[in-house]
């Protein structure tokens, strides 16, 4: 058959779109997509037609899935299928590129638990249900149904909250980012700031305390040195135009050695005799007390409302384990401020946030079921025995399975999780992963496939040259999504 030929026996998406194998992609995409999806996959042939002229037949280019690989992805396998059907795969394969949703669920295997690359932190059981109790009709967010008036949505959580860590009043907002940025600017714009050297802090993405500090408004007034700050150069840099002192937890760094930071009483005494308030930027936030259970040596938030700190910010997806916020606590008429701020406006928090945050906290109220319920808090608190013997069972269900068990070599190893989330640096946590090699294949190309085959992605961490999977991570229903994204895998590898 020559050229001609074959660009003339190209079939029409009209005719096309009425085969059977473009019904069954009816039934899943509206037909407006079909038909453009069609449409491009008897383009992508005929040009393909052009290109290899007097060879390309139709019935080639179907039976030996002669479609130009980039297109024609996965989908079509060299197979006796007819024309129609090869181009009704090559446009679904089109259509699940293109129409599939982007942001999607992957499996966290690297062992870091606060994952900023990979979500922070997955909710909870209760967190979900109240998003979807909220979210699919109406609900209060600004409403007091008692009352039958217009209420206020820093309202919910704030109660809790005062519960949670001591403290007068709360309010919640997009992140802790913006929890320092209005905090600045409703106590300290038109003056000056006083902060340690040692706590310059860069958080990540470009976020700088001294660079936050001037967008908002606020000179800043640096003291001490590196390691060592005392409580005297604060004194000293005290003067009419101080508005605060401020403190940065150093949740993402630690400076170890010939170190010196005053106490946070100690500091809080100091302002409250000179009338100016002390911001604290917690960072992490810890609700649950972790160092009680022998994990590190985060303070909690109730310990710096106790210690007198005026306003307190700290992370709602970090350590406390639920939705992306910014939380303030602190003294009744600091907080009144912020919330009278143009800023907050700018910066406030959506109902989804608020339902996830006060579901979050209700579980928080007590450690056991924080334990239990809070899955960051259940990761981080999970004993070595208990990920081993996950480990375990996960390793002993891919090897005795059919399809995965004669592709892919695994043993067991001792290694250790990181928290993560700029949260106890240098901190592990002892654990047991499972090394994997997939036979015949590297492991880069192991992992990158994946990442990249269609079903759930898998992201692990190559140690060595070997994939490790580290179980920790692995929430309890994610082990049967990690063997159909095995078995996906397999299937593919094997053909
Ligand atoms: C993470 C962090 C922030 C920023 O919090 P986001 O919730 O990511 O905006 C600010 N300060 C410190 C010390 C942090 O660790």
């Amino acid at each position: 058959m020559d050229k001609a030929d074959a660009l003339r026996q190209l079939p029409a998406v009209g005719k096309l779109i009425q085969s059977n194998a473009a019904q069954l992609l009816l039934q899943q995409w509206p037909r407006s997509l079909v038909v453009s999806a069609l449409a491009v996959a008897v383009n992508e042939l005929r040009s393909h037609v052009v290109e290899q002229a007097a060879e390309a037949t139709i019935g080639a280019a179907a039976g030996a899935g002669t479609l130009p690989p980039d297109t024609a992805g996965d989908a079509v396998k060299p197979c006796s299928c007819s024309a129609e059907e090869a181009l009704a795969a090559c446009a679904a394969a089109w259509l699940e590129e293109r129409y599939r949703p982007n942001l999607r669920r992957v499996l966290n295997l690297t062992g870091t638990i606060i994952h900023t690359n990979l979500g922070r932190a997955p909710l909870s059981d209760r967190a979900l249900a109240a998003i979807h109790s909220v979210a699919v009709g109406y609900s209060n967010l600004e409403y007091r149904v008692e009352a039958g008036a217009r209420g206020s949505r820093h309202h919910h959580v704030a109660r809790l909250l005062c519960e949670l860590t001591g403290a007068e009043d709360a309010m919640v907002v997009n992140n802790n980012a913006a929890a320092l940025f209005l905090s600045f600017a409703a106590v300290g714009a038109g003056g000056e700031a006083i902060v340690s050297r040692g706590q310059l802090v860069e958080i990540g993405g470009s976020f700088r305390i001294p660079d936050i500090m001037a967008e908002s408004g606020v000179a800043m007034v640096e003291v001490g040195s590196t390691n060592k700050t005392h409580l005297a150069d604060y004194e000293r840099a005290i003067r009419d135009t101080t508005r605060l002192l401020v403190r940065v937890h150093e949740s993402n760094y630690r400076i170890v050695g010939f170190t010196e930071q005053p106490a946070l009483a100690a500091l809080v005494t100091l302002a409250h005799g000179r009338g100016l308030p002390v911001f604290e930027d917690l960072g992490s936030g810890a609700l649950y007390d972790y160092a009680a259970a022998g994990i590190g040596d985060e303070p909690t938030v109730s310990a710096s409302v106790q210690a007198g700190v005026d306003i307190v910010s700290f992370s709602g997806d970090k350590l406390l384990g639920g939705a992306q916020a910014g939380i303030i606590v602190g003294k009744r008429d600091w907080i009144a401020r912020l919330k009278q701020h143009p800023l907050a406006r700018v910066v406030r928090v959506d109902k989804l946030t608020l339902a996830a945050l006060e579901a979050t906290l209700l579980d928080a109220v007590d450690g056991d079921v924080a334990r239990e319920r809070i899955p960051v808090v259940r990761m981080i608190t999970e004993p070595y025995e208990s990920v081993a013997a996950r480990a375990a069972a996960l390793a002993a269900a891919i090897c005795s399975h059919p399809l995965l068990g004669p592709q892919l070599r695994l043993h067991l190893e001792d290694d250790v999780s990181t928290i993560g989330g700029g949260a106890f640096p240098g901190e592990t946590l002892p654990t047991r992963v499972i090394c994997v090699e997939a036979i015949g294949h590297t492991a880069a190309a192991f992992a990158t496939a994946l990442r990249q085959q269609p079903g759930v992605p898998v992201v692990g961490r190559i140690v060595h040259g070997v994939n490790v999977w580290d179980a920790r991570t692995l929430l309890p229903d994610e082990a049967e999504i990690l063997l159909d994204s095995l078995c996906e895998w397999a299937a593919h590898a094997q053909s």
